[in-house]
């Protein structure tokens, strides 16, 4: 068998990777405190739930319009207006398996030999491995640790050139928890009044996920921007539900119907009762929200402050996400070995920097989506190995 060359360009995301490492030793009888993965460790909201059961019990079985339901399409619509004041016709809006194939078919639909895409760096993998999957050159904007991974307006736009096809923006951050300020937004924004070719790919998945009463500065303030941006955003992080598949972006007009096609050529649908269940996380009770923000808030407090503890360790404070991206390198050792010494000296799977990039030897990856209890053993753990 001989299969397409491109496939070779394609990486992937070694959260997946170090997740199957440390199930493996939990099998062998090893305790493995989990702070490698990103997702929410609470249980989806009970109203939720009910939701889709009610959903199933009625009859909810069968495909749906490829972009989603109408009235799950209306429901994100009110959302957004409620959110950010944006008018977002239903008709704009996508619904999709997660957030993930947002991400995939904007770099496809833009990405090709001889154009040029620029991504975050550290970034989510998706990014990166799917630009050069799509033939298009990749091109980091790199966030560094003495901006808090914000980055500057003027050094984005000098990576614009006639080739830019998309910029990827992702706020508040994955992996460093990095939170850029509304004022350097505006700035990218007028900016970008001089490149009116080049698209924008928000990736806003953590929306609500923002401490120290800070608002999401969100793109959707920017309508002057919206015939060529794509906004992501969706359920997996705020609502806890990463195994639903659930996510939704807006689109500019003209692109919704190739972004639909690759959705009839791909899965057909999201599942009908699921959409079902996600109209009933956007207008139903907030407080599961609130209440885990508070838990996330302390956790990030404890988890700053213990890695600041820790010799040859230096974190800062995440403005938003549930990551802490600290640099590790005056403990003599690189991100994977440090990473690799966690996992099997101290039984804490953490994720090294480099899978988020090339440049972030430096740096390893704290996921604090784990409870109090257990972010304080691991720092105690970590703390004996060193
Ligand atoms: N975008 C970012 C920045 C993420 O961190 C993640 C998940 O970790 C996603 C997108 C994917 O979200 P989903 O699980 O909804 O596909």
């Amino acid at each position: 068998m001989k299969i397409a060359e491109n496939y070779s360009r394609l990486g992937t995301e070694n959260a997946f990777v170090i997740l199957a490492k440390a199930k493996k030793l939990e099998s062998e009888g090893k305790e493995i405190i989990n702070l490698g993965i990103g997702q929410p460790d609470f249980l989806t909201p009970k109203h939720i739930v009910e939701a889709a059961k009610k959903a199933l019990d009625e009859g909810h079985h069968g495909y749906t319009p490829a972009n989603g339901t109408i009235e799950l399409r209306e429901g994100v619509s009110r959302h957004i207006k409620k959110m950010y004041g944006a008018d977002i016709e239903a008709d704009r809006v996508f619904i999709a398996p997660g957030g993930k194939p947002s991400i995939f078919f904007a770099i496809m639909l833009f990405g090709q030999p001889g154009v040029e895409i620029i991504y975050p760096e550290p970034g989510f993998p998706i990014y990166e491995s799917v630009i050069n999957y799509s033939g298009a050159k990749a091109v980091p904007m790199y966030l560094s640790e003495d901006k808090n991974f914000s980055f500057n307006a003027d050094e984005v736009l000098n990576l614009i050139n006639e080739k830019t096809r998309l910029l990827i923006i992702n706020n508040p951050q994955n992996p460093t928890g990095g939170l850029i300020e509304k004022s350097e937004i505006d700035k990218l924004v007028r900016g970008l009044k001089k490149f009116p070719n080049v698209a924008i790919f928000s990736d806003e998945i953590y929306s609500r996920q923002i401490y120290d009463g800070k608002s999401m500065p969100s793109f959707f303030y920017y309508p002057e921007l919206f015939n060529r941006l794509i906004v992501m955003d969706g359920w997996s992080k705020t609502y806890a539900m990463t195994g639903w598949r659930l996510g939704w972006s807006v689109w500019p007009k003209n692109l919704i119907e190739n972004v639909t096609k690759m959705a009839i050529n791909s899965y057909s649908c999201v599942s009908a009762a699921n959409q079902v269940a996600a109209l009933a996380a956007l207008e139903g009770p907030n407080e599961f929200v609130n209440e885990m923000m508070k838990k996330f808030d302390k956790r990030r407090r404890l988890i700053v402050d213990g890695l600041n503890s820790l010799a040859g360790i230096k974190c800062n404070k995440p403005g938003g996400a549930f990551y802490a991206f600290p640099n590790i390198s005056e403990t003599g050792m690189n991100g994977e070995t440090f990473a690799e010494k966690c996992l099997f000296d101290a039984g804490v799977a953490i994720v090294p920097g480099t899978s988020f990039g090339q440049s972030c030897t430096k740096y390893v990856r704290f996921s604090f989506a784990n409870s109090y209890e257990n972010i304080e053993k691991a720092l105690e753990k970590i703390k004996k190995i060193l």
